[in-house]
């Protein structure tokens, strides 16, 4: 998506980009001086919203091995909700008997 360009506003007018709070996020999008109506980017609005809902959900996870090393899968929706990619580096903490796992 591009986020340079205007975008064409309900009332005819180009809304420009500009940056909108959501929920508590501020995210990227557009808004019209015309009639102020505000567009969110929708990948980002919708990441947001789906990592809200996951956020009240438990995930099960096998852990396997590779080498040495104690590997755990992430659940795709999990990877799409928080933008995770593979090669990023993530940071492991022992919290109690939990491992946190930080983007
Ligand atoms: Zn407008």
């Amino acid at each position: 998506m591009k986020k340079k360009e205007g975008l064409g506003c309900l009332c005819g007018k180009v809304a420009k980009p500009t940056k909108l709070k959501f929920k508590r996020y501020v995210l990227d999008g557009w808004k019209c001086d015309n009639c102020g109506e505000e567009y969110l980017d929708p990948l980002q609005a919708e990441r947001i919203l789906v990592a809200n809902k996951l956020k009240h959900q438990k995930f099960h996870a096998k852990l396997g091995r590779i080498k040495s090393n104690l590997i755990v899968r992430i659940p795709k929706v999990m990877e799409q909700a928080l933008g995770l990619k593979q090669g990023e580096k993530v940071t492991l903490k022992i919290k109690g008997k939990s491992i946190e796992i930080t983007p």
